[in-house]
């Protein structure tokens, strides 16, 4: 009796491992998420500014990997210091990391000198944490002029969607900016240090998918639609 159950517990137990390992394997490759693209469909590019910050940060990052999402988070090289475990969990996750200078100072006001310092600080730190450099940076507050562009050593990505949450702080709001006017192409901007943007993250991420949307970062958005990215070119979107 004892060596029959024991039986059985094998068979269920080889059936039970038989069922889930390949399962497994198949939806994560280390921790990075399998996205499988289909050029002909929509697809768009999430943004998060300004992060990371312990707490928003790790519960967006928690949404985009329960959805096999990605994203791109602007990060300031100040946050990023504070959350070196946060920049490493977004790349292992295959998300992107874009520089979005030290600390938020508006780079037309800036020398020269000032510029390179808030753009190679912010790439030494995310070195440090990664062991890789962004490819791509966003200007604090969008503000780019020519002079500021000749010292910029790599793509500036603007945005084609804003929803505004710094100002309206309510998920609904930003839910609904997104849901009215997305479109294939779309580089959305949100910032990843307010309560309210985190909670609009667990809805249209899973929303904007069951839409037919496929989020992806924005070098890979640039890459599907076939632009290439320039340096010191402003990009808002890649339709
Ligand atoms: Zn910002």
């Amino acid at each position: 009796m004892m060596r029959k159950s024991k039986r059985i517990i094998t068979v269920f137990l080889t059936i039970l491992i038989v069922t889930i390992i390949p399962y497994t394997a198949f939806a994560t490759s280390g921790n990075e998420t399998v996205q499988e693209i289909d050029t002909d469909k929509p697809m768009i590019a999430l943004t998060f500014d300004d992060g990371p910050s312990q707490y928003y940060t790790s519960k967006i990052l928690d949404v985009l990997e329960e959805n096999n999402a990605k994203a791109t988070f602007f990060v300031l090289g100040t946050e990023a210091e504070d959350n070196p475990n946060l920049l490493e969990r977004m790349i292992e996750s295959g998300y992107e990391i874009g520089n979005h200078t030290l600390n938020h100072q508006d780079l037309t006001s800036l020398t020269d000198e000032e510029i390179c310092y808030q753009m190679n600080t912010t790439q030494q730190i995310i070195q440090n944490a990664t062991g890789t450099t962004s490819q791509i940076m966003r200007a604090p507050y969008g503000y780019m002029d020519e002079d500021t562009s000749q010292q910029i050593d790599m793509p500036v990505i603007l945005w084609s969607l804003d929803t505004l949450d710094w100002e309206n702080r309510d998920a609904e709001t930003v839910c609904n900016s997104i849901l009215e006017n997305v479109k294939d192409g779309d580089i959305v901007l949100m910032h990843d240090i307010y309560e309210s943007t985190a909670d609009a993250a667990e809805y249209i991420i899973p929303e904007l998918i069951k839409r037919g949307y496929q989020l992806v970062t924005v070098s890979e958005l640039s890459e599907y639609k076939g632009i290439s990215l320039e340096d010191g070119t402003t990009y808002n979107n890649f339709y």
